[in-house]
């Protein structure tokens, strides 16, 4: 089971960034604060004398000082029993990272950092409004692994405004030399309401096609697949034995905690959301009251949700949970949609489990709203 806090402070905006986040860093004390009172308040939401991952997302927590993110830690130890936590998550910008701020959080059990790269190439970083250089991510992850934190891994992001192939290459070459354990990589999406988005409408920018972000994209699954990276979620790529354990949590449906701002919670029927406004949080915290707005899952919702989020992953979907979960005619509905997409090769089926194909991977999107129940 994970527990999730997120930390919305970021120095500058990226353009092509929807997540909440803000750069009020004066009330990160405050905000610290309700963080706690929350978890007072939410501790026995979900069974949490399992709670076997912790993950620190953001915005960007590596902008919170080492004496906020230990009284946030030692905070979070006298509420919850953390004695099982297997990896501990903390997403890190390039510029944040120092030997001494790595060493530190090792010390506050960090086992796991995750930093945002998107690109080992200045004019693509500079381009969508990143804080920091190529040789800043290079030489942070040389500061993670000489701080002896041995799981690693970077975000990438491809068909940037501008973005060649070969460009793409070069980036995938450089995150490979890096020798992290853990890759992802996405393809840019453009966001209503983000400056990327009002860039292109007004025609500052040009998307890169799709047969080009196509290309992209098999040519990441071949580089990794050839330096040893499993490919165990779309986005996904690790060393074995190396997979984002808290992660997975979501792919396999497994209950988690979310606190903090813009946080949701999923305990297995119900999914709870904080609002994406950080006054509002602080405000409701203070006065001793829980801040999510609920919301029921019906059984179809839940159908539709594991469908999408275990079709993602190479261990597929296990089409007897399903029968086990929703019964024969969900089952019988399931194989019936399958069957076209087995017929013309996106989705494999061995035994119980039906998956993606490598084909299938690019068009998943289409695949998965077919087998949804709504
Ligand atoms: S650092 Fe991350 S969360 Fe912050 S603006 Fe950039 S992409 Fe968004």
């Amino acid at each position: 089971m994970g527990l999730y806090i997120h930390i919305p402070y970021c120095k500058s905006k990226c353009i092509y960034c929807d997540f909440y986040s803000t750069p009020q860093v004066e009330t990160m004390e405050q905000y610290v604060h309700s963080l706690l009172c929350e978890a007072e308040l939410r501790k026995d939401e979900i069974a949490c004398k399992n709670l076997n991952t912790i993950y620190l997302g953001g915005g960007t927590p590596s902008v919170m000082p080492l004496d906020l993110l230990t009284k946030l830690v030692k905070g979070l130890e006298t509420i919850f029993d953390l004695c099982r936590i297997e990896e501990f998550t903390i997403e890190v910008n390039p510029d944040d990272v120092t030997l001494n701020y790595v060493e530190e959080l090792k010390q506050l059990g960090v086992n796991r950092v995750s930093m945002g790269v998107q690109s080992f190439n200045d004019n693509e970083l500079q381009a969508i409004n990143r804080r920091h250089s190529a040789q800043q991510a290079i030489d942070a992850v040389g500061a993670i692994k000489d701080a002896g934190i041995t799981n690693v891994s970077i975000d990438l992001i491809y068909g940037l405004p501008g973005q060649a192939l070969d460009s793409w290459q070069r980036n995938v070459e450089q995150a490979i030399d890096l020798n992290v354990q853990h890759i992802s990589a996405y393809n840019l999406s453009y966001e209503p309401g983000t400056r990327l988005w009002v860039m292109r409408e007004r025609g500052k920018v040009q998307e890169v096609s799709d047969e080009d972000c196509i290309a992209m994209h098999n040519t990441l699954v071949k580089m990794l697949k050839d330096a040893d990276f499993e490919h165990y979620e779309i986005s996904n790529f690790s060393r074995p034995g190396y997979r984002s354990r808290h992660n997975s949590s979501y792919w396999n449906f497994t209950p988690y905690l979310g606190l903090g701002v813009a946080a949701h919670s999923f305990d297995g029927a119900t999914r709870r959301y904080n609002p994406s406004n950080i006054k509002e949080y602080i405000n409701t915290l203070s006065n001793g009251n829980t801040v999510f707005i609920e919301e029921h899952l019906e059984w179809w919702e839940r159908y539709d949700e594991e469908i999408m989020v275990r079709l993602r992953t190479s261990d597929g979907l296990d089409t007897s949970l399903i029968e086990q979960h929703y019964g024969a005619q969900v089952y019988n509905h399931l194989l019936e949609q399958a069957q076209p997409f087995i017929n013309q090769g996106s989705l494999k089926q061995k035994g119980n489990i039906i998956s993606l194909t490598p084909q299938g991977v690019m068009v998943s999107d289409n695949i998965i709203r077919d087998l949804m129940w709504n």
